[in-house]
């Protein structure tokens, strides 16, 4: 009958979704030991600055090094870190490290180098502790918290509950990740005190019109005191079109793809050592 009928299909609905619970559930206590158990690692993708081609900052992105599934990417692992609150715990792992990383890097090239690590939503709904925690890594590294950028999303620039203050009182640069692609209005980036926007890929991607928007976005940048950094660079023309636009920072696979910490210290020695001919 249709209630037989309706009832199996409810039963299978039910087991899909008890299925799925229990998948969750393992991923988040996998997800827990990863970051007791040193699985997780992080990449940096170093930004150019797009005068002159030098790398001047990185970006810090975090992979999980699974025992069976491989490496990672955040796409695999981020949502049930967030929901679970693991993220707290990841985002700290990640802020400690980029802040170790950035010291060797200053070292190596300039103190001007700087590191920049990105922040969800979820890791501000925590009363600003996070910060507190955050700035005692930065003193006993004796690192300045100018060394350090925190990447933020349009939607948690215009949360109310995102502690927008106590991220501006820290003295870290605050970074406007993937501007253009939600509903951030010009008056925000200048009241919540942002020092570099950056520019979704799509619109560096798709040329034309959008080469035309990103000239825009670059001149109110810049009449606001506020620095551009391109996303998602991937041939030369791109590049081209973005330096004779005035785009000031440069990021993507055309330049490099996400590398290791030694790989970075690396090509920044390689990029200190006189050019002898
Ligand atoms: P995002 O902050 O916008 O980072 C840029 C993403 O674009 C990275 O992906 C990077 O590998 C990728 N990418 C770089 N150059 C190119 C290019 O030329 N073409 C294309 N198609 N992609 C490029 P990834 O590493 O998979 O990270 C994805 C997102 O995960 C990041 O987007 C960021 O929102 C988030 N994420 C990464 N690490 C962390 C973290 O430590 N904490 C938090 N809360 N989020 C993170
Ligand atoms: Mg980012
Ligand atoms: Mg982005
Ligand atoms: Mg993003």
């Amino acid at each position: 009958t249709a209630k037989q009928q309706g009832r199996n299909r409810f039963n299978y609905f039910a087991s899909f979704m008890q299925e799925a619970t229990r998948a969750r559930m393992h991923l988040v206590n996998e997800l827990r030991e990863a970051l007791q158990h040193d699985q997780l690692r992080i990449l940096y993708q170093p930004i150019i600055d797009l005068s002159n081609g030098a790398v001047v900052k990185a970006e810090a992105l975090v992979r999980w090094q699974h025992p069976v599934r491989g490496l990672l990417n955040p796409a695999e692992f981020l949502n049930v870190a967030e929901s679970s609150g693991l993220i707290i715990g990841i985002g700290d792992w990640v802020f400690h490290q980029a802040a170790l990383e950035v010291q060797k890097l200053q070292a190596i090239s300039s103190p001007a180098f700087q590191v920049s690590v990105n922040k969800s939503a979820w890791q501000f709904r925590d009363d600003g502790s996070n910060y507190r925690r955050w700035l005692d890594f930065l003193k006993e590294l004796k690192v300045s918290p100018q060394s350090l950028i925190v990447e933020v999303t349009e939607n948690l620039l215009l949360d109310a509950a995102s502690n927008n203050a106590d991220l501006r009182h820290t003295h870290m640069q605050i970074s406007l990740d993937d501007f253009g692609s939600g509903h951030c209005s010009v008056a925000f980036l200048k009241r919540f005190g942002v020092d570099y926007i950056k520019i979704a890929p799509e619109f560096v991607t798709q040329g034309g019109d959008g080469l035309l928007i990103c000239e825009a976005m670059i001149a109110m940048a810049h009449k606001l005191g506020i620095k551009v950094i391109a996303e998602g660079i991937e041939t030369q023309q791109q590049l081209a079109a973005l330096t004779a636009i005035g785009c000031d920072f440069g990021q993507g696979y055309l330049l490099s793809r996400p590398i290791s910490g030694p790989e970075l210290e690396e090509k920044l020695q390689k990029q200190c050592e006189p050019v002898n001919k």
